[in-house]
């Protein structure tokens, strides 16, 4: 049978099959995956191949094998220095929410979680939330940005989770799909997906800091349908979107722009620094390529960040 995993506890998985039913499996044998070292070698979101264990049990089984994740987004593991967990896979967007204040989303947040989902290979749809109680100016402001973004490519929204005000956009957007919600604490993640589906008992809680370093927990992301035929992966107690370690040479082509830009530069390992010749900087000089998109890239290969392990929350890793 195949089915896809909605939860994992370590070592049982939940999976639901094509006929609608939750199985409850074990794995067997190894499931090595190419260039990652990871704790769990099956995650939430994996579609598996499985059978039925004929111990008299119902709904029990083993899962053999796991069919080629499209993507999947990993975080470092908590018990082990170099190991890695596989937070969740297969996910077919992830809803970044973005408010201007209460809280601040800063456009190097925006940037760094765009680049670290680029390098995942997983579309980012960017929700301006809280647009009930924004100034003229901010309204303005936003739909700079907006602008800003579609123009490189990213869908954007502007909704209120609090008044439903295009929450119905969102929810079209989800038909179909496995998503995930993302954004800083206060954004109204939680306010949204209650919106979206006002029965779905989930945590969005995020566990406290103190739980999670207190004990060697992993947390688990869970799997849930809503009534309208969409999925959403929850991730309680991740703070994180994910961490990606890249080259500083790699950086640069995980800005849209910039990478259709990069034929234009006069050598083809420019990273749009001080070469001479360079496409991105003249498209910079035209007003072609954002400021502020340029600002991010400066500051995500400056170096500031370890071995340019990119993570757009800055959680300790
Ligand atoms: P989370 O931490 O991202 O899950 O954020 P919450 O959903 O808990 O929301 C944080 C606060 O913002 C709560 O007090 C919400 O009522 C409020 N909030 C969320 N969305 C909106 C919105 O669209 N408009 C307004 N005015 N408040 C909102
Ligand atoms: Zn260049």
């Amino acid at each position: 049978m195949i089915g896809t995993v909605y939860k994992s506890t370590g070592s049982w998985y939940t999976v639901k099959a094509g006929d609608g039913q939750f199985y409850e499996c074990r794995i067997k044998g190894k499931f090595r995956i190419k260039g990652i070292k990871s704790t769990n070698p099956v995650a939430v979101g994996d579609q598996v191949h499985f059978e039925l264990e004929d111990k008299g049990e119902q709904n029990v089984g083993v899962i053999h094998s796991i069919v080629d994740r499209k993507n999947y987004i990993i975080r470092k593991s908590v018990n082990l220095s170099k190991q890695t967990h596989i937070i969740a896979a297969n996910l077919d967007q992830v809803f970044l929410l973005i408010t201007l204040n209460n809280p601040t989303t800063y456009t190097i947040f925006i940037d760094r979680f765009l680049v670290t989902a680029e390098a995942y290979d997983i579309p980012v749809v960017l929700v301006f939330n809280k647009i009930d109680t924004y100034s003229e100016e901010e309204i303005d402001e936003i739909k700079f940005l907006a602008a800003l973004y579609r123009d490189i490519g990213y869908t954007c929204v502007g909704i209120s989770a609090k008044t439903g005000k295009n929450v119905d956009k969102i929810k079209e957007m989800m038909i179909g799909k496995t998503s995930m919600f993302s954004g800083h604490s206060g954004v109204g993640k939680s306010t949204l997906i209650n919106a979206i589906e006002p029965n779905l008992e989930i945590k969005t809680a995020e566990i406290s800091q103190q739980h999670l370093q207190g004990q060697h927990t992993t947390t688990f992301a869970e799997m849930f349908d809503l009534s309208f035929g969409a999925r959403i992966i929850d991730t309680p107690g991740i703070k994180g979107f994910g961490i990606v370690d890249m080259e500083r040479e790699e950086i640069g082509d995980y800005f849209p722009e910039f990478f259709n830009l990069k034929h234009t530069c006069k050598f083809n390992n420019c990273i749009h620094l001080d070469e001479p010749k360079c496409g991105v900087k003249e498209a910079l000089e035209e007003g072609k390529v954002s400021w502020s998109r340029y600002r991010s890239y400066l500051q995500m290969i400056s170096g500031e960040e370890e071995n340019y392990r990119m993570d757009a929350y800055g959680e300790k890793k």
